[in-house]
């Protein structure tokens, strides 16, 4: 393989950039060529693509977003989409992808793969619900916004002895309110993969309220319901005086974390490596801080499978 490409798709994520770096680097580390396609799959339909130096990826370690950009492509889900893509890589002269994204861009990568063109995915998502891997790249970044905010949310909740929920992203997956909830301490965490009971919930606020606690904090996973809807059905049903707060965008944003520049870089060099060793279609990630890699068909049928004993742990500290 002489010449590779690289892009960024789906919903952004802090760490993108260092995935990028990693890619670039390690590819002309290998005596490679490198090209960056924008705009994800949409640039790479429309031939967006330029090539990429050493300095095109200078100074972007510790910046949040992807220089790469990204967007949604809906054309792409076609064969003849994905077809159009191949012909512009082709004519790039360009033999393999690194695709840095989520699920969505993990299938769009499956498909390429499907028509027999190599690709690798390199898991970037906040969401942290990628199978193949522990942790996703963005997601320690998008941890620390949150638990930042909850601890400033905390101490204006526990001034006016109120009940707030927040309201976190993680699209299905619980994992962005299971750890803030359990690094912010919060009171009670509601995911998707649990149903959760009104009753325990009511309870649970009840008993802290009688041994004196003059706030609490509840985490919402946006998966379940939104903020606003969960914190109606707790005025409902106690007297609580309850507050709201949305998150958002916020969470996708910042300079990514150590940690996820860390892992950007192991995972964004180890895709280089699979490609170069001739092996396409696969998925890298992380487990028990080893890196590893997937089939990525396989990877994409795996279920996502969050941590079930730090639900129960989080339940039990925050009695
Ligand atoms: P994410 O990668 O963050 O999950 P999306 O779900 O929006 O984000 O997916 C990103 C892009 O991947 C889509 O806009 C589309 O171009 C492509 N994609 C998603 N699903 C498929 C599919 N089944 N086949 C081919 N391409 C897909």
């Amino acid at each position: 393989m002489k010449r590779i490409g690289v892009l960024t798709s789906g919903g952004d994520a802090p760490g993108m950039n260092a995935a990028v770096r990693a890619v670039v680097r390690k590819a002309i580390y290998h005596g490679l060529e490198v090209y960056g396609v924008y705009q994800g799959y949409h640039g790479l339909m429309t031939g967006n693509i330029q090539k990429l130096e050493l300095g095109s990826v200078g100074d972007i370690i510790h910046r949040g977003g992807t220089v790469l950009r990204s967007a949604r492509c809906p054309e792409f889900v076609t064969k003849e989409g994905q077809k159009q893509g191949i012909e512009q890589l082709k004519a790039h002269g360009i033999e393999g992808l690194v695709v840095i994204g989520g699920d969505g861009s993990y299938r769009g990568a499956k498909a390429l793969t499907e028509l027999g063109y190599p690709c690798v995915g390199v898991p970037g998502t906040i969401d942290n619900d990628i199978p193949g891997t522990e942790f996703t790249i963005g997601f320690d970044t998008a941890l620390n916004t949150v638990i930042d905010a909850v601890d400033k949310i905390r101490d204006t909740a526990s001034s006016h002895e109120r009940t707030f929920v927040v309201e976190v992203m993680g699209r299905d997956a619980g994992d962005l309110a299971l750890w803030a909830g359990l690094s912010g301490g919060a009171e009670t965490i509601l995911i998707p993969e649990d149903p959760y009971d009104m009753e325990s919930v009511k309870e649970r606020l009840m008993k802290g309220h009688e041994r004196g606690k003059k706030h609490s904090i509840i985490i919402v996973a946006e998966g379940v319901m939104s903020g606003t809807e969960f914190a109606k059905k707790i005025e409902e049903n106690t007297d609580f005086d309850t507050r709201v707060s949305v998150l958002g965008h916020m969470q996708r944003g910042g300079s990514p974390t150590a940690a996820d520049r860390v892992l950007a870089s192991r995972l964004g060099a180890r895709a280089v490596e699979l490609l170069i060793e001739g092996k396409g279609g696969r998925a890298v990630g992380i487990e028990h801080n080893k890196l590893v890699d997937y089939d990525i068909i396989e990877a994409l049928a795996m279920p996502h499978k969050l941590d079930l004993d730090m639900y129960r742990l989080s339940k039990e500290l925050s009695i």
